[in-house]
Parts: structure tokens; sequence; C-alpha cells
């Protein structure tokens, strides 16, 4: 991770300790450290209330470095908590016993399908049986993708090949294969087109109708897929998806390739939801559960 985080921890970290490291807080120091902390998208809210409460602090004591360093982890840490309150264990956790259902949405690109085919990996690795539905209709190649990550993972893809397939239907079909063979965790890939909001919308909430009619006793969770490169871009994008579908959290995405890292606390910050994954390449392997604790490590270490 600390390797994945590495373009971020360049632009930022170094610079903020070196400020960080001099004692209260000056009002220039307050204005670097604010154009460091912008510059990785962490954003505007989440940007001030470090900063504020960052100053409290030194103002109430004189905190040598590493102890200014070791306070600006706690707030760090905080910030990515929150949202995570009732959450429990950020780990790989899916329910035992019942069927979870995990919708992934996510706007063409942002990495949705990669994401899909690392996590039935992950599944199979800690122990549970999985399947994907494809019910990203939209894109005929969006269903071939799926497949091939179904194939990499050795997972099972449930898909309908007809033209103008209903994705709902998809997502029937997905769960009564999962019913009949006892499976613990559904992927369902769903399709992301926001340049139609109504109809996104809509699709969603046919979907959600399904699940509820056909696995009231499901576990369901909604995650968004977002692209860390993207930074302050791809959190607009998520305020829509916030607005049409009860997200439960997100999945962050290409942290490798970029120095926008800082935007996992804008998330936290700003959409109040719980990061719950991170990929950091585009290999199978890559991504992991998401922990406070280690991203902060990684960035600040
Ligand atoms: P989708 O359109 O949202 O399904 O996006 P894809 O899963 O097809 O991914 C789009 C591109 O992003 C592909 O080239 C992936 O290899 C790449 N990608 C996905 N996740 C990551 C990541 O965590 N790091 C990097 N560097 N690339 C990624």
């Amino acid at each position: 991770l600390r390797q994945g985080l590495g373009k971020t921890r360049r632009s930022l970290v170094n610079q903020l300790k070196a400020i960080v490291g001099q004692g209260p807080l000056n009002r220039d120091a307050v204005m670097e450290i604010e154009a460091l902390l912008l510059q990785a998208d962490v954003g505007l809210e989440a940007t001030d209330y470090i900063i504020s409460t960052l100053q409290n602090r030194l103002r109430e004591e004189a905190l040598p470095p590493e102890g200014a360093i070791e306070y600006l982890k706690t707030i760090l840490r905080d910030i990515l908590d929150r949202p995570l309150k009732n959450l429990g264990d950020p780990a790989f956790a899916p329910e035992k016993d019942i069927l979870n259902i995990w919708l992934l949405t996510g706007v063409n690109g942002v990495g949705k399908t990669t994401t899909i085919g690392k996590l039935a990996h992950l599944a199979q690795k800690s122990g549970y049986s999985c399947l994907i539905a494809a019910a990203d209709t939209f894109r005929a190649a969006a269903v071939e993708q799926v497949k091939v990550w179904g194939e990499r993972s050795g997972t099972p893809v449930i898909a309908n090949p007809g033209k103008n397939t209903d994705p709902a239907a998809v997502v029937y079909d997905g769960i009564a294969a999962a019913q009949s063979r006892n499976i613990d965790l559904l992927l369902v890939d769903t399709a992301g087109r926001l340049q139609n909001k109504k109809n996104l919308m809509e699709e969603l909430a046919k979907i959600r109708r399904i699940i509820d009619k056909k696995a009231a006793d499901a576990k369901v969770e909604s995650l968004l897929v977002l692209d860390a490169t993207l930074g302050q871009n791809g959190l607009r994008q998520a305020q829509v998806f916030a607005e049409v579908a009860k997200l439960s959290g997100v999945v962050l995405t290409k942290l490798d390739g970029t120095a926008k890292g800082g935007v996992a606390f804008a998330v936290a910050q700003q959409l109040n939801l719980p990061i719950r994954f991170i990929g950091a390449g585009e290999g199978i392997e890559d991504l992991r559960p998401f922990s406070s604790y280690e991203f902060v490590e990684a960035l600040l270490n």
C-alpha cells in the first residue's frame, strides 16, 4: 500500500511533515498546509477541519515534530472512521449463512469491472462462494469483460446475451442461481450511465424491487466505485449516485496512479460514506479491504 500511495506520499507528506514539524502554526504555515491538502484533493471541508483541529491543539501546547505528526494522524484517521462508526470491522466480511448481494455502481471507466473481478477473487480466497450477475446490459462489451474476469477469478457469471436485456431480469436470474447453489456472495455489475439520471434511478429501483421480492433476507450492499485519479470531479459524480442509489460504501480505485489520494478524506467528510475497499493496481490481487489505520500509516510514515 505504501508503494501504491507513492505519488500522494511524495507530493503531500514530506512537505507536510516539514511544516507541521516547525511548531505552532503561523499564518504562512496554515496557508502552506492548506495548499498541500487541496492539491492532494482532500477537499475544502476536510481541509478546514484538519487545519482548525491541528491549530487548536498546537495553540494549547507546543508539540515536538513527531508529536505533531502523530496528532495529525489521529485527525486523519478520525475523518475516515466517522462514517464507519456503525459498520464494525471494515475487513472483507460478507455475512455468514445468508445470501449477500453487493451492487456495484459507477461511471464507465472507473474500474468497476476490474473491481468485480478482484472482489470475486478475494471472496474465493477468503472461503466464500461467489457468483457474478452481469447486469450492465447496456454495453455488450461490458458483459464480455465481466466474463473475462469471471474466468480469471474462477467465478461463474450469469448473463443474458439477448439484445435490450432488462438488467433486473439478469439480477433475478442471478438471485435464482445463487439461491439454488447456496452461494454466499452475489456480485452485481450495474450500468453507470450518468447522462440519464432518471433512467439510472428507475433501473436501480427496479433492481432493488426484484431483490426485495426474491431475496428479502439477503444482506444488500450498494458500493460506488470511484476513480481516485479524478479527484474532486469524481466526487461530483458520486453525489449523483448518492442521490439515486442507496449507497452503503465506496471502493476507491487507481490509487496507484495518482497524487490525489487525499480524495479518500473528501469522500468520508463530504459524502459521509465509508470506504470499504481500495484498488491500487490492475492485477487481480490489487484490491484490499480498507483500513483507516493502514491508509494513514502508509501515507504518513
Ligand atoms: P469499468 O468501465 O468501470 O468497468 O472499468 P474497467 O474495470 O474496465 O477499468 C478501466 C481501466 O482502469 C482498465 O484499464 C483497468 O485495468 C484500469 N484499472 C482498474 N482499477 C485499477 C487500479 O486500481 N489501478 C490502476 N492503475 N488501474 C486500474
